[in-house]
């Protein structure tokens, strides 16, 4: 494989939480396959921070474990773990209290690295963590900040984080992460879009008749059950996530690849959104696993919260207000427990005028879907003549386009969503970060949606394990003449 890594500049990376799940799990592992890669310079050092008691090595043999467990094949395959870690440090600190705030000073001063300091905790300790980086001195202007989702919980929340983070930061210093915004074929759909004359003439109204997202999960709540009950698919997929593809799918073309002018693109789409009204919306709630309920529990059961109303499957219709998609409708759904695990969006173009074939030929319609997991590619529905005798006869054939495929997969290095967004933290590139105005339009857009529901007490309608979700959600398009892509997987045709 040849090599394109460019190394970054030097830099320090003190990861708050440096102990937790997400450290361990995604943060950790990806830098460690960045410094594999040849990315990371050699006098560049990771700080872990957190309130376990741990000194430097201790810390060193947590993060071995981790990406051990962690870190896939290409960890594996790499055999350098020894030096990564000696590039390890670790600061036993309180977010809150004084208590280690000291030590972490002389360890970040006396150097001109780029600093970066990721909020790998609660939210609710990102005022905590700001102020006493500036308390101390490391809040100037070389500090970057990184902060994970959930970014409040509604627009007064946001609003109020945004407020406390702009005291300590100038905007230029605060990334925002979704990582959603670092998969490859999220990035793959402004190249598609942008760099081909094909697609950009026909992606409006007048020749998309729909275009569906769907963020479709196999695995219930798990260990999240306390978190999720608290938030829902509304709060913890549709306002991120969903509403960060609908974006890109639907945003003018910027002016130029660069952080403001992408994000100012995608929030005047936020911005067009119309307010989705009740009939428009489908709240679920997962159902136990019939025969093996023990194993798969309910919703509620796996909440422990008997009488929740909190929604783990939400569909629902919107339009965005503008010259370019006026009338075309955007249909949303995210869920757990579903029949597959697929991230797709798919736009759905419209009948050809008048079919020169007659009736009898059938009418199809061209369908773009873009993949983004699992298999990530794109496919073209393209109508052709059914092969053979008989006349004519329309059939639909997906031109099928798998990156993995298309593209030798030798000649591919495969580049996790978190390890791409935090090279681009020391880059200094925030193109693929939310910015604070984009995050405070998605919140003023979903507030009155579930502020509706919770004025109505709707209660979410059961749907069973492994099944497309509430049998409403597929309402919702059948009454308007369409329907979503299935998710259920095909079986194989026989001798396949
Ligand atoms: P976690 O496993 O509970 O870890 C929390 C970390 O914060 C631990 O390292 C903990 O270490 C540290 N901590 C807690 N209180 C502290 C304090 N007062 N001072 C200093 N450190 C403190 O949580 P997580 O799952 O890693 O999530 C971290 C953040 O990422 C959250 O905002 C979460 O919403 C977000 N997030 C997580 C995931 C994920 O997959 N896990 C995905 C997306 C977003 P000590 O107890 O040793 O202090």
């Amino acid at each position: 494989m040849v090599s394109r890594v460019i190394p970054v500049d030097l830099f320090d990376l003190v990861i708050f939480g440096g102990t937790g799940d997400l450290a361990r799990r995604k943060i950790l592992p990806g830098l460690y396959r960045r410094f594999c890669a040849g990315q990371m310079p050699p006098q560049a050092r990771v700080i872990g921070a957190a309130r376990s008691e741990l000194d430097s090595e201790g810390y060193r043999t947590l993060v071995r474990e981790a990406i051990e467990e962690f870190g896939g094949e290409e960890a594996k395959a790499c055999d350098s773990l020894d030096a990564f870690l000696a590039q390890l440090e670790y600061v036993t600190i309180d977010a809150r209290g004084e208590g280690g705030w000291k030590e972490l000073q002389s360890l970040m001063s006396g150097t001109d690295h780029i600093e970066a300091y990721y909020f790998s905790v609660a939210p609710s300790l990102f005022g905590d963590i700001a102020e006493r980086l500036q308390k101390w001195g490391m809040a100037d202007e070389r500090a970057r900040i990184v902060v994970e989702k959930p970014f409040g919980r509604d627009l007064e929340t946001a609003r109020a984080l945004n407020k406390t983070l702009a005291t300590y930061f100038n905007e230029d210093q605060i990334y925002r992460i979704d990582h959603y915004l670092g998969k490859e074929t999220v990035q793959n759909l402004m190249a598609v879009r942008f760099g081909n004359m094909l697609f950009e003439p026909l992606w409006n109204s007048q020749y998309v008749d729909h275009i569906q997202i769907t963020v479709a999960e196999t695995v219930g709540v798990g260990g999240r059950g306390e978190y999720y009950d608290k938030s829902g698919a509304m709060r913890d997929m549709v306002q991120n996530h969903l509403m960060q593809l609908l974006c890109l799918i639907a945003m003018e073309p910027p002016a130029r690849f660069d952080p403001d002018a992408v994000r100012d693109e995608k929030l005047k789409v936020i911005r067009a959104l119309d307010p989705v009204p009740a009939y428009h919306i489908v709240r679920g709630q997962y159902q136990a696993e019939a025969c093996n309920e023990a194993d798969n529990p309910g919703y509620r059961t796996a909440v422990d919260n008997p009488r929740s109303r909190t929604e783990s499957f939400i569909a629902l219709r919107t339009q965005i207000s503008n010259w370019r998609w006026a009338g075309t409708p955007f249909y949303l759904r995210t869920g757990k427990r579903l029949a597959d695990r697929a991230s797709e969006i798919t736009v759905v173009f419209k009948d050809t005028p008048h079919s020169i074939f007659g009736e009898d030929a059938g009418r199809h319609r061209n369908v773009l879907s873009i993949r983004l997991q699992p298999n990530e590619g794109i496919t073209l529905g393209v109508t052709i003549k059914e092969p053979g005798p008989g006349g004519m006869r329309l059939i639909d054939v997906p031109l099928d386009m798998s990156f993995a495929d298309a593209l030798k997969e030798d000649d591919v290095e495969h580049v996790d969503a978190y390890e791409r967004l935090i090279m681009d933290v020391i880059r200094g590139n925030q193109t693929l970060f939310m910015r604070g105005d984009e995050v405070e339009a998605a919140w003023a857009w979903t507030d009155p949606i579930i502020q509706g529901w919770e004025a109505r007490n709707d209660v979410p309608k059961p749907y069973d394990h492994g099944s497309e979700g509430p049998t409403d959600a597929v309402e919702l398009l059948r009454r308007e003449g369409r329907a979503w892509r299935s998710l259920t997987p095909k079986t194989p045709k026989r001798g396949a």
